[in-house]
């Protein structure tokens, strides 16, 4: 087997396709190296080896030896120095490199060979012994930190203490006399805390360093960070050993990073940071103040520090050559690694840069509209989750965050404003011009209009589909959610947490893209959604086949949803029209009602309401699908809570407080998310959907008439398991539209379909689909009730479920395949055997989610349904599925 892959001198045995093999490293420097450009020659041993490794039980295969001998001549030749060799030593790096970037794996070793005699060679070759030893100190620093174990705060002990006995504050002030002094210590230290001296041959620290790498695959923060991102173990590491340069030899050396493109503007202008005279860690530990690359950067950030377009311009120009060929090879951005050597350019690494969402859809157009890659690809480019940066206002990234609490990013954006407790309180001040944030332990459906004028919404209870989280992503509010550290104290009006006590009117800024809570307030930036947004997005809905809908019923969420290019609306959640303040004592009215009587004029009342909402809904989505959902209260939501409530209640049906009472504590449900709601309210109380039927071909008539418009309503039957539910609400719809036909002269045109939230209706499909017309996915239900999980109560012990690895996601935000989605895909596979042309959507939460997305593409599904603010992200993504 071929263990080992040499590059350097124009050739290399491997490419860029390879990365599987050589990691992202590993295969980008072979590619560079036969592009012909100036890469230092090196040889990576396969993640194969790796894998090999692990299998036996932590040894290497017998030829292994031989082949790195051979890689290493090879390198020896080409720099004409001798590994280990006392007059003329080749020093190397060993850096690891997987097929995907991880951070929180070893990563690299440089100056490796050092030892005490090659030290002196290498002193006498460049002249310089300060040199020399400062890179002997740094050798045993990092190698004793990354493959020995040492703690890192011991050798920085030692170099505060030589610096203070020397009276001196910087590095760059100790001579060689101190460096030779320190490395004595250093190795002291070592053997101190191992008992065994530094290891002084060359061959031994080379395979220490190795076996180093191939350790840390299986170090824990790897294995979590590989967890995180669904990386299997089995891919391994590859391990890159290469000739050293240095960009510490002087005033004519130098090292640095560089992007292609701007990485946070995506702008095309070649962009970076270098110091001179210092080695790779010296950028990354932040110790001296780098300089910028080319003159227009150093003079946009105002810097004195000269530009390397001023300071090394030959130099300069190399690398701009070396841009320009780098990106045309690869058509992408790149983030690459260099260092000057005494005038000398080297480059260490590139791979695709990193950028912000903004960068990558400017970039990914940019690269379209010149014709280096094409519209399918640009598409590709651009991950859909990012979009969530550009669509709400965000938090400057420049500016200063003191986090205070942390808790769920359950609705993206940020925002501040002062703490409000209540959500009367939130609607007062909001009404007052006051920007504020509510925050309590969880929200509840009487508090929308409070969630509806603050600018965010903070919770200390609850999940990623808790009512606070739903409703926040629906209006495009910045939700955390289950910010459990948080002490909410309405007798006192503080909130406080870890020794803090905020009152009410204090300043809070919340981020509910990373969940976290700051003290006072963070400066925000507003989205941009035209120039390259909208290109990209066309290009997406050019190539993606399922149809977007919104969730959405206020005429500001609908209009929302159809500014970011919803197809209609796939569900209409009606019991959220029924909490605004002037309906919900009518429906409490009627659903405390003890008789038919009694609740039909109660809901009299309601219908003139309802019907006006869906005149507004169908008007606002001429020419597209609207599905309405019949009422789905869970009942406890619905119920009075308060004795203002119970009064209020008594008083509109002129009952006695006693009866209303009663009545509600008789209603009162042990376990409402299984109880009394969907069609089951529908068959003890058929007037309910007949009324809200009614309003619905009401509407619709009304709307013909102003508008000329015909509107297909699609009405759907909440929770339903059977058939038989089906048949008996539907028999009253039809015979409520058949009288509304009559009544008006009109005739009408509409659907009946039903929900699929529990399995038993999954599984009972191809029955259901005998009387619905089309499906929609409730997945969020339908997780609820596969997993037995409660959607409000997962919060509390989830994370400990993904922690030890029994979930890798919450299947409340990503749909599991393996049971809820297999559900899914025998549900629309039984339904089409009944119905062929039958409609299939899904509408849960998971709707706005990609991978889902993707899923709900492999079963071919017409259409995903999600909150108005990820309409873009669906069809981003849907694209990508169809692709
Ligand atoms: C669902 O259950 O997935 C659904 C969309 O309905 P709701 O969230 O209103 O229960
Ligand atoms: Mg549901």
């Amino acid at each position: 087997t071929k263990w080992v892959y040499g590059f350097g001198n124009g050739k290399a045995d491997g490419r860029a396709e390879m990365r599987n093999l050589l990691g992202g490293k590993g295969a980008n420097l072979a590619e560079m190296s036969v592009l012909g450009l100036p890469v230092p020659p090196g040889f990576t041993v396969t993640t194969e080896l790796c894998s090999h490794y692990y299998d036996h039980d932590r040894t290497y295969p017998d030829e292994l030896k031989a082949q790195v001998q051979a890689a290493l001549g090879q390198i020896e030749s080409v720099v004409g120095a001798r590994f280990g060799d006392k007059a003329n030593p080749l020093l190397v790096s060993v850096r690891s490199g997987a097929r995907a970037s991880m951070p929180g794996m070893m990563d690299t070793v440089l100056n490796l060979g050092l030892n005490d005699e090659t030290v002196g060679g290498l002193a006498a070759r460049t002249g310089d012994a300060r040199f020399a030893y400062d890179s002997y100190r740094r050798f045993i620093q990092m190698y004793g930190d990354v493959v020995l174990g040492v703690e890192h705060y011991r050798f920085e002990d030692e170099l505060e203490g030589i610096k203070r006995e020397r009276g001196v504050s910087l590095d760059t002030e100790l001579t060689a006399q101190d460096l030779q002094t320190l490395v004595d210590r250093y190795k002291a230290v070592v053997e101190t805390d191992l008992g065994q001296p530094f290891p002084q041959d060359p061959e031994d620290q080379l395979w220490g360093a190795v076996g180093a790498v191939f350790g840390s695959w299986m170090n824990q923060r790897a294995i979590t960070y590989r967890r995180l991102h669904d990386i299997p173990a089995s891919w391994g590491t590859a391990v890159t050993v290469q000739a050293m340069v240095f960009g510490n030899m002087g005033d004519d050396c130098a090292t640095g990073v560089a992007f292609t493109r701007n990485p946070s503007t995506g702008e095309n202008a070649f962009y970076g940071e270098y110091l001179v005279n210092a080695q790779g860690e010296d950028v990354v530990a932040g110790i001296r103040t780098p300089q910028n690359l080319t003159k227009v950067s150093r003079e946009q950030a105002g810097s004195d520090l000269p530009s390397m377009e001023e300071t090394m311009p030959e130099t300069f120009r190399q690398l701009c050559d070396i841009r320009d060929r780098l990106e045309a090879h690869y058509r992408d951005m790149q983030d690459i690694e260099f260092t000057v050597q005494q005038g000398r350019l080297y480059i260490l690494q590139t791979r695709n840069g990193k950028r912000t969402a903004a960068a990558a859809l400017r970039i990914a157009v940019e690269l379209a509209e010149g014709g280096v890659i094409d519209q399918r690809e640009a598409v590709r480019r651009v991950e859909p989750q990012a979009l969530d940066q550009l669509l709400h206002p965000t938090l400057d990234p420049k500016a200063k965050r003191d986090v205070i609490a942390k808790g769920l990013p359950a609705s993206p954006g940020a925002a501040s404003g002062k703490i409000v407790l209540t959500a009367d309180e939130a609607e007062t001040l909001a009404q007052m011009g006051d920007r504020v944030i509510l925050v309590r332990e969880e929200t509840s459906p009487e508090d929308i209009h409070g969630m509806h004028a603050a600018a965010g919404i903070l919770t200390s209870r609850g999940g990623m589909t808790s009512h606070a989280a739903v409703v926040a992503r629906g209006m495009g509010r910045p939700c955390v959610s289950g910010a459990g550290d948080l002490r909410i104290d309405p007798k006192a009006k503080t909130v406080s947490v870890g020794g803090i006590t905020l009152k009410v009117g204090d300043v809070i800024t919340i981020d509910g893209s990373a969940g976290e809570v700051m003290q006072g307030e963070v400066p925000t930036v507003q989205p941009e959604l035209s120039g390259d947004f909208a290109t990209l997005m066309g290009w997406a809905d050019a190539v993606r086949r399922m149809k977007i809908r919104a969730n959405a019923e206020t005429p500001l969420d609908a209009r929302t949803a159809r500014k970011f290019g919803a197809e209609g609306i796939g569900l209409c959640r009606t019991e959220h029209m029924f909490f605004e303040a002037d309906r919900i004592t009518a429906v409490r009215r009627m659903i405390v009602a003890e008789s038919v009587e009694a609740r039909k004029v109660a809901l009299a009342e309601i219908l003139p309401m309802q019907r006006k909402d869906f005149v507004e809904l169908f008007t606002i989505m001429t020419g597209l699908p609207v599905t309405i959902r019949l009422l789905d209260p869970p009942l406890h939501e619905f119920l009075p809570r308060t004795e203002e409530d119970l009064a209020e209640v008594a008083r509109v049906a002129g009952v006695d407080l006693g009866r209303v009472r009663h009545r509600t504590a008789q209603l009162h449900e042990s376990n409402p998310m299984l109880g009394h709601r969907g069609c089951r309210l529908g068959i003890s109380f058929p007037e309910i959907y007949e009324m809200q039927a009614r309003a619905i071909f009401e509407a619709v008539v009304e709307v013909k008439a102003a508008t000329g418009e015909t509107v297909i309503p699609e009405i759907m039957i909440p929770l339903a398991f059977s058939k038989k539910e089906l048949d008996i609400l539907k028999a009253a719809i039809v015979a409520v539209a058949a009288s509304v036909e009559k009544e008006k002269g009109a005739k009408l045109d509409y659907l009946i379909g039903t929900m699929i939230e529990l399995p038993r209706a999954a599984l009972r499909a191809h029955e259901l689909a005998e009387t619905a017309e089309f499906f929609s996915f409730g997945t969020n239900d339908l997780t609820q009730t596969t997993f037995g999980i409660s959607r409000d109560d997962a919060g509390t012990f989830l994370p400990d479920y993904t922690r030890a690895g029994i979930l890798e996601q919450d299947p409340f935000v990503t749909i599991d395949r393996d049971g809820v989605g297999e559900l899914v895909s025998l549900a629309a596979e039984r339904g089409r055997k009944t119905r062929p042309e039958i409609k299939l959507g899904i509408c849960g939460e998971h709707g706005g989610d990609p991978a889902s997305i993707h899923f709900c593409e492999s079963v071919g599904l017409d259409y995903v349904s999600c909150s108005p603010y990820r309409v873009p992200i669906a069809r981003l993504a849907a694209a990508q599925a169809a692709l």
